[in-house]
């Protein structure tokens, strides 16, 4: 009963040294979901699971550092030594542009039917893999964004993607087993930009959404994790920790 959920990325604009950009797995008794696939997040999630051992793949927007390795996935998966099900993709609107407009005119369609391409109606619960997933719209400046509230056997887990402080965040977090919220930003920086989080606010909102573990996500690359830490600890009093790739939390 339960699940599993594994870091498979957790840096916030592009790969540090040795690290991948953003990407979750979530694992259950029926099947495998994949949250986020930014660059370098292939490489870890192969480590786990096989390409053709997933059931779904969500994507909280479309930023390459989140999504960028689904061209891997998707090769990996239809050239498979046996033929492989179009894999379940939820997305923002505008998804299958902008995953095709690198692709030659002529491959793009044989591309995309390697997913099935399904909308997401934000406050509808869809199930995928096993995992009802509820979406509701994040504040990252003028692109779609999502922020997703992941849940099962009782379970809850809510992904904040990139956002700023909104509304939709508190309400997606609430009560929640895990959050894992971006933290793009420390108190090393002065004054951050429009679309993401100090530590100090996803420690806001983790107390604001009375949820039980925060989980630090998306430090930019050359920011202190311990800082990060310390300015989460300064806003919340439960449990905070820092992603790490290949880290595990049973739920
Ligand atoms: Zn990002």
């Amino acid at each position: 009963m339960g699940f599993k959920v594994t870091v498979l990325g957790s840096s916030g604009g592009y790969p540090g040294a040795g690290r991948a950009c953003s990407g979750y797995l979530f694992q259950n008794a029926e099947g495998n979901l994949v949250v986020d696939l930014g660059s370098g997040a292939l490489a870890n999630l192969l480590e786990h699971v096989r390409p053709d051992g997933l059931g779904g793949l969500a994507l909280t927007h479309m930023h390459y550092d989140h999504y960028v390795d689904i061209y891997g996935l998707c090769t990996a998966r239809r050239f498979w030594e046996k033929e492989v099900d179009p894999l379940p993709l939820l997305a923002p609107p505008h998804a299958s542009e902008v995953i095709t407009s690198p692709l030659q005119a002529g491959s793009r369609e044989e591309f995309m039917r390697s997913l099935d391409l399904r909308g997401v109606r934000p406050g509808v619960p869809q199930g995928i893999a096993g995992f009802d997933i509820v979406a509701l719209p994040a504040a990252h400046g003028a692109i779609d964004s999502l922020i997703y509230r992941i849940s099962r056997d009782g379970k809850v887990v809510c992904y904040s993607g990139d956002t700023d402080l909104c509304a939709a965040l508190v309400e997606q977090a609430r009560g929640a087993d895990l959050f894992i919220c971006e933290a793009t930003f420390t108190s090393q920086v002065r004054n951050r930009m429009q679309g993401h989080l100090f530590a100090a606010e996803a420690g806001e909102a983790a107390a604001e959404a009375g949820v039980g573990t925060l989980l630090l996500t998306h430090l930019w690359p050359t920011l202190s994790g311990d800082r990060a830490l310390e300015d989460a600890r300064s806003s919340f009093d439960g449990k905070v920790e820092l992603a790490a790739e290949g880290m595990a939390i049973e739920l």
